[in-house]
């Protein structure tokens, strides 16, 4: 990692070091807030999201079967948008900053995390390619396939993944549905019942001692053995990256039944808890392609894990790792928990990403009660990193320089500002209320 000559002896620098919370904005966001266009130098754009908004609906009468909570959304994967008026006030937003909102992910439906959506593709995509070769179906009448079909053709087709938690659930948990073998490479960090929880699915989890990172190249080199066997690479997966990229046109669509328009004169200001940035980055992607230069995205990172923010602010190129400036990646966000970020999804939100803020432990903790005590939601830590982005944006003076800058301070009334909570929903009761205590 090097910091430029200005960066080495700025605050910002020694306040990452040191690991106090900073606010961050990106001086070289794009007038229009254009995202990246290219993956590994494939060209991506919106036909990439659409996609996988298709593949999602072709399979959506067989996600029913295998899942009935789907049964209300008819096969979607879909988390609410919820007003938070009791939270707003518990953060010290006065309406005069904007109303804010919560996307619920941490409700997401099958695997309890905004990894459902970015995992989930990702197999649906392997799976139907696997179906097409065997000559089980077409594209087109991929829906209209027995789920016994679906089982007895992908049987002999395994995935793999490294994961710290999360990915590996949503992905053990749509891989094992479809008949797929299924292997789940965890650091040492992962929770506990979010191993019980794959091995009562009949998913083989192996636990390494190392972190996220090499739990991952276990998995990668583990997978590279068998020609049968499709490893879902975190940090270097287009597939997930576009999975979770259709999160916008849901988005889209809510808001309008909201009867929230999003236009120059009503910014949308969006925060996301962020890893490796794979979910928050193909997010952002997405919302750029509806609502363009209108939409702001703000990443949030744990201060012991800000590797997406080093990978922006090294102009090197390289992608440096958290540890190269002592700090530990030692941090209760585990969903967060990653050392250094996705290079891809670094270069596509370069020129588009609004900033990117940390947060203590502490707070995770605190927002954790909050959310509960305020609105009845039931988070995890990680889930809770992006709590405090409506008030370092409006409030502080790197946020009040990013609004002057891009001409919003005179808008922030007629302001959303929407809070990604990304997980929660399978956290076991006695592990949520230790949290919960921790908090209050
Ligand atoms: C994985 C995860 C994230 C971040 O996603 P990345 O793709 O790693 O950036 C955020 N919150 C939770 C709960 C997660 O599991």
């Amino acid at each position: 990692m090097k910091f430029n000559d200005k960066q080495r002896d700025s605050e910002l620098a020694e306040n990452i070091r040191t690991r106090k919370p900073v606010f961050w904005t990106n001086p070289a966001r794009s007038e229009d807030g254009r995202m990246g266009s290219t993956w590994d130098d494939r060209p991506i754009g919106c036909e990439d999201v659409r996609a996988a908004e298709d593949r999602f609906r072709r399979f959506s009468r067989v996600l029913t079967d295998m899942f009935p909570e789907l049964r209300d959304t008819r096969g979607a994967i879909e988390s609410a948008v919820l007003p938070v008026p009791a939270l707003q006030s518990h953060l010290g937003i006065p309406l005069e900053s904007g109303r804010v909102l919560i996307k619920a992910d941490h409700a997401l439906p099958v695997a309890g995390s905004i990894k459902a959506r970015g995992g989930i593709h990702e197999v649906l995509e392997f799976a139907e390619k696997q179906l097409l070769k065997s000559s089980a179906g077409t594209l087109a009448g991929i829906g209209d396939l027995s789920l016994e079909t679906i089982r007895e053709t992908l049987g002999k087709y395994q995935v793999a993944v490294g994961s710290t938690g999360n990915l590996g659930l949503s992905i053990g948990v749509i891989a094992s549905a479809l008949g797929l073998g299924a292997t789940v490479h965890m650091s040492a960090d992962a929770k506990r019942w979010k191993k019980d929880r794959l091995r009562k699915r009949g998913v083989q989890v192996v636990e390494h001692e190392g972190d996220y990172g090499a739990a991952v190249e276990a998995g990668r080199t583990a997978a590279a053995a068998d020609p049968n066997c499709h490893f879902v690479d975190d940090e270097g997966s287009l597939s997930l990256f576009m999975g979770y990229s259709t999160a916008a046109s849901e988005l889209r669509t809510q808001l309008s039944e909201l009867g929230i328009q999003i236009d120059a004169d009503h910014p949308l200001f969006v925060y996301l808890p962020c890893g490796v940035g794979g979910a928050p980055g193909g997010i952002a992607f997405g919302l750029s392609h509806v609502f363009g230069p209108h939409v702001h995205c703000f990443f949030a990172e744990p201060t012991a894990s800000p590797c997406f923010l080093l990978s922006l602010l090294d102009e090197s190129g390289s992608n440096p790792s958290v540890y190269d400036i002592g700090l530990d990646n030692a941090t209760e966000a585990d969903g967060l928990a990653v050392p250094r970020a996705s290079a891809r999804a670094v270069e596509v939100m370069r020129s588009g990403i609004g900033g990117v803020f940390t947060v203590e432990d502490e707070a995770l903790f605190k927002n954790l009660h909050a959310a509960a005590i305020t609105q009845g939601i039931r988070v995890e830590p990680s889930a809770t990193a992006a709590f405090e982005g409506p008030l370092w944006l409006t409030s502080s003076g790197p946020g009040n320089a990013y609004l002057a800058r891009t001409g919003l301070t005179g808008s922030l009334p007629k302001a959303t500002h929407l809070i990604w909570t990304t997980g929660g929903l399978f956290v076991p009761e006695n592990e949520y209320q230790a949290f919960f205590e921790r908090g209050a």
